[in-house]
């Protein structure tokens, strides 16, 4: 098999987390485009049904909306049950769902702290822990991780330390289900982004006022678009990284360099 054969995903299945909008909405996509059905899986149902009726619009693959709150385990496990049912199988997954919340340590509160290693760590826990035991249970899979280059360095000028603290917490977790589960067919990567245009960092009031000073600081003097993600994400789904697992990717236009 030729390698653009291998990197395309027909007949796999998965599901990505927080597909609604952003990142996960174009992951979903590129999958989808690479031949696979997928879910979107996302708190905001709503908007997940529109994204995954354009995606199955612009595909012809099928697509799927589930609502999913990704901190709750009974929810996940509920999720993980819906895509075999309905979608026939896991091949591979995307825990992508975040938040961010900026905050000076001093002034950050126990419960805003909790909330973001909530969602961006323990939840990725249970998606891969959940997703994970049935890709064991039946003959392997890939599983992908949202981390952030915010897990190998420290955002200036915003105080965002739950954030960066969970981020490198992915990586680490990332590592530790790679190596438990190298020999039994269950990979386990993931993807660090640099800033990225998405309503995390557009639609946040308070972050406009800093895009001119992260570009400054860029070498490339731009955001990266979630576009700019998607073949890696492809890459690492499906049988072209055989042999990748415990690797994280950092994309950032060489922003964590010097
Ligand atoms: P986004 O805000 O555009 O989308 C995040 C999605 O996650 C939303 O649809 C939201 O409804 C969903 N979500 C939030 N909490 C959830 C929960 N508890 N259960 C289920 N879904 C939930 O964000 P994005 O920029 O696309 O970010 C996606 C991921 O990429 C996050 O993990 C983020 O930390 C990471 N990341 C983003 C950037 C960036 O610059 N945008 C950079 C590095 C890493």
């Amino acid at each position: 098999m030729g390698i653009i054969e291998k990197m395309r995903l027909d007949g796999k299945k998965g599901f990505v987390t927080g597909a609604a909008r952003g990142i996960g909405k174009c992951t979903a996509m590129a999958f989808a485009e690479a031949g696979a059905d997928v879910a979107v899986v996302d708190l905001d149902y709503e908007v997940a049904v529109k994204t995954a009726e354009e995606i199955a619009q612009a595909t012809g693959r099928k697509v799927i909306a589930i609502k999913c709150d990704v901190t709750d385990e009974a929810d996940v496990q509920a999720m993980v049950n819906e895509v075999v049912e309905k979608l026939g199988g896991l091949d591979f997954c995307h825990a992508n769902a975040g938040i961010c919340i900026n905050a000076p340590a001093d002034e950050m509160t126990y419960a805003q702290w909790m909330k973001v290693i909530n969602v961006n760590l323990n939840s990725v826990f249970l998606t891969d822990t959940i997703a994970g035991k049935y890709m064991l249970a039946h003959g392997g899979g890939s599983i992908i991780n949202t981390a952030s280059m915010s897990g190998h360095i420290v955002n200036v000028p915003q105080p965002q330390c739950a954030y960066n603290a969970s981020k490198a917490g992915v990586m680490q977790l990332t590592k530790s289900l790679a190596v438990e589960w190298a020999k039994k067919g269950v990979r386990v990567n993931s993807i660090s982004p640099g800033y990225i245009g998405t309503e995390l960092i557009l639609a946040a009031p308070h972050l406009k006022s800093l895009i001119e000073q992260w570009n400054a600081m860029a070498p490339m003097g731009r955001l990266g678009k979630p576009e700019e993600l998607q073949a890696v994400v492809v890459y690492l789904a499906g049988d072209a990284a055989s042999f990748t697992t415990g690797s994280d990717f950092v994309v950032d236009g060489a922003f964590t360099c010097f």
